[in-house]
């Protein structure tokens, strides 16, 4: 434990007298790695230490329960009775408040909460009778527009006046009803949803100002980190919870506000001192986290934001190395750069936790996930699922292992009912018993219904007439046709297109996952039954990665997120992949104008400001989107940052950024030393008889000439990465590519 002269040495002047604030309300305002969340961490332990404030009267609120957890961990090395401290999220916190005292604003005892999935079926049921929504709207907009309300603290009778007849495309009144009636609906089934956690909390203090006086008890010094997220709901509960004794101490940086979308309102930040006209004000200006160069880079870019309040940040360490930027051929290339680089910088000492690839939408995370693994790269990804785990994906690997092989009866349970064909639980059960004595599949008992199910039999006929063509089409067809037919006879695709926007999510991961096959069958020669093991091989890695961290068990490994995600966090190195238009900034806010690009910004701000030493930017001059390949521009805010990065190649030269592609430049200097992609050990087993080590020239039959960028793998598994002119970048299994020299 350290002495609280210690505590405050360890913080620079301003971030010292922020710590010693004592009472009263305070707000820091500081861009990015200024040390805001270590302020308010070091002024936690010194109310202890110094001023003999109880850990029980303090609390916390962060934006995530990790970031609750390491604040949590951080004060423990600090002072003795952190685990006294109440550290939460705002969610958290409202659900802590409502058990212990829900039932004075009409919750029952053992309400549960529900989740999104539960939100939308309650809504879909709903919907349907409500006149002014018509089938083209679905439960996903409602949702958001449900949402959007209760972030604002609003009420359906709310939602009603407003003042404009439509509402998210949905007549004003018909949303309001939607509103009530899922509320009643909800209150009926003694649930609560995300959003009430907060609303119903506000209520409960304002209906009974003596719980909010015991609440307060336990609340008497307030801190709340990530300040410039927080919505009117959220905002309102902290007014109400710090209106007694208004200790409250803020922070944030308005420059990384990110949840617009959500409702959050820089403004509350902007207003703190109109709300609390004697706040003290402290102002860090010292940024500890990033080189120079990356945090000039970041500088640079924000400054292009009109709405913002100027701050100065300054960088307490040296330049370190440029920011890099790479344009790879496609995002199979882009991928294949960073699992380059990160195998690079790991051999030259760097751990894998030590660095992170950041991007704009979970859907990114696939195509990097696969290329990370192609050289064995440990990651674990944060939020989103795997890919290869998401429920849809799953389904029509089910489909297609069913098809090649009749007995797998585990598959045939998984899809059965996805979609639903009126085979019910009962006839299931009588099914899988005539199976189980016969010693036979379950499929096999489908055939057979007729002679096993007095009613519904034909259903289970139909099932398996299905499956035979399946079957058929498996055998007829490559990998990729054959999953479209799959999800096309199945049902699968209809299913999900009925689920409006939500199933339009899972439409567009199956794109991936013929784009995956379609990939697949460019560089193997194989059938599906060779694909599924392929990807069977792949989700067992992302199981053991799955339970290695339910187990808690501490993991080298690189880690994959979304910048969204990533707020509050450093790593050393960083990769910021898919830099174009479209992406960063995304298609949604290029709809939405100037307010929709500046959020925008303000990620990408979030993003770069996650580097401690290393920043690598990259993008694709073609993007692979539904199948089909499209060109991609560059990010606008590459633009922006000119001459604050260099633009180099695959091994690390440094180029012409305008030179439009690296391609055109001949390397002369080979794969580095010490790279698990130079690392091959070319034995003579490789069938097309050439050692390679990248830079050789060689013929195609079909893709003519070309040249070597990167060989990765030995013997049998021996792939190369060959630029062909005309053709672009492709990976080629050595095996069956058929090369030559040329
Ligand atoms: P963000 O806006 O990204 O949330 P932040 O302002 O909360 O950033 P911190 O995460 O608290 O910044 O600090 C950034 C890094 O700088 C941390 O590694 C922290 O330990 C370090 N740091 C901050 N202040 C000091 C200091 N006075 N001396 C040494 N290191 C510091
Ligand atoms: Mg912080």
């Amino acid at each position: 434990m350290s002495s609280t002269n210690d505590l405050l040495s360890q913080l620079n002047e301003t971030q010292a007298q922020a710590a010693d604030h004592f009472t009263g309300p305070a707000l820091v305002i500081a861009g990015a790695g200024s040390g805001k969340t270590r302020t308010l961490i070091y002024r936690i332990a010194h109310l202890i230490e110094h001023y003999g404030v109880r850990p029980n009267d303090i609390l916390a609120v962060t934006f995530t329960n990790k970031a609750a957890a390491e604040m949590r961990e951080r004060a423990s090395h600090l002072i003795s009775g952190a685990d006294d401290l109440w550290m939460s999220t705002f969610h958290s916190a409202g659900v802590r408040i409502l058990r212990a005292y829900g039932e004075h604003i009409g919750l029952k005892r053992g309400f549960v909460i529900y989740d999104d999935d539960d939100q939308m079926d309650m809504l879909k049921e709903i919907m349907g009778s409500i006149p002014g929504i018509g089938p083209e709207t679905t439960p996903r907009t409602i949702r958001g527009i449900l949402d959007r309300a209760k972030s604002n603290l609003q009420t359906p009778d709310d939602l009603e006046r407003r003042g404009e007849p439509y509402i998210s495309g949905i007549p004003r009144e018909a949303a309001a009803e939607a509103f009530r009636r899922y509320e009643s609906r909800k209150k009926a089934q003694n649930a609560i949803d995300f959003g009430d956690l907060i609303t119903e909390t506000v209520r409960l203090f304002q209906e009974r100002p003596d719980i909010l006086d015991k609440v307060q008890n336990r609340a008497q010094f307030i801190h709340v980190d990530e300040y410039q997220d927080t919505n009117k709901a959220q905002y309102e509960l902290t007014r109400l919870l710090a209106s007694r004794d208004r200790n409250l101490l803020v922070v944030g940086d308005p420059d990384q506000s990110i949840y617009a979308f959500r409702g959050a309102d820089i403004q509350n930040i902007l207003d703190f001192q109109k709300d609390y006209p004697d706040a003290k004000v402290y102002m860090l200006e010292h940024n500890y986290r990033s080189s120079a160069s990356v945090l000039n880079a970041a500088n640079r870019l924000i400054e292009n934001n009109a709405e913002r309040l100027d701050k100065t940040l300054k960088a307490v360490k040296e330049d370190g190395h440029p920011v890099s930027f790479h344009r790879a051929t496609d995002g199979r290339s882009e991928g294949d750069f960073v699992a380059e680089w990160l195998t690079r910088l790991h051999s030259e000492g760097k751990s894998w936790n030590d660095m992170a690839i950041l991007y704009r939408t979970n859907a990114q995370s696939r195509v990097l996930e696969e290329s990370l693994r192609r050289v064995q790269i440990p990651a674990k990804i944060v939020g989103g699922v795997g890919f290869y785990d998401r429920r849809e994906i799953r389904d029509i690997l089910a489909y297609a292992r069913l098809a090649i092989n009749p007995d797998d009866d585990v598959a045939l349970r998984r899809i059965i009912g996805r979609p639903r064909r009126g085979i019910g639980d009962t006839a299931l059960v009588k099914l899988m018993d005539w199976a189980r004595a016969g010693n036979t599949s379950i499929l096999t008992a489908c055939a057979n219904a007729e002679n096993i199910l007095e009613r519904g039999a034909q259903k289970a006929t139909e099932f398996a007439t299905l499956m035979q063509g399946l079957s058929d089409a498996a055998d007829a067809y490559g990998p990729a046709a054959f999953l479209r037919t799959v999800m096309d006879a199945s049902g699968y695709l209809d299913m999900l297109r009925q689920e409006g926007q939500e199933g339009a999510v899972r439409l567009e991961n199956l794109d991936e996952l013929i784009n995956a096959a379609e990939e697949w069958s460019g560089e193997h020669e194989g059938t599906i039954a060779d694909f599924l093991d392929d990807a069977a091989l792949l989700s067992s890695v992302d199981d053991m990665r799955t339970k290695a961290e339910n187990k808690d068990v501490p993991e080298e490994a690189v880690t994959l997120m979304t910048m969204h995600n990533a707020k509050g966090l450093e790593f050393p190195v960083v990769f910021i992949v898919g830099t174009e238009e479209g992406l960063l900034p995304s298609r949604g806010a290029l709809t939405e104008g100037p307010k929709g690009i500046e959020e925008e910004r303000r990620l990408f701000y979030v993003g770069i400001t996650r580097a401690m030493e290393r920043l690598f930017l990259t993008a694709a001059e073609n993007r692979m989107q539904y199948g089909k390949t499209n060109s991609a521009e560059d990010s606008r805010f590459l633009e922006e940052l000119e001459g604050h990065f260099d633009t180099i190649d695959p091994y690390g030269q440094v180029i012409d950024y305008r030179a439009k592609t690296w391609k055109q430049y001949r390397p002369t200097v080979p794969v580095s030393q010490g790279s698990s992609v130079s690392a091959v050990k070319n034995t003579s087993s490789l069938s097309a008889g050439m050692a390679y080590k990248g830079g050789e020239k060689v013929r195609h039959p079909k893709f003519g000439v070309g040249q070597v960028l990167a060989v990765a793998g030995t013997g049998d598994k021996q792939e190369v990465t060959v630029h062909f002119a005309g053709v672009g970048a492709k990976k080629l299994l050595v095996k069956f590519a058929n090369l030559s020299p040329a």
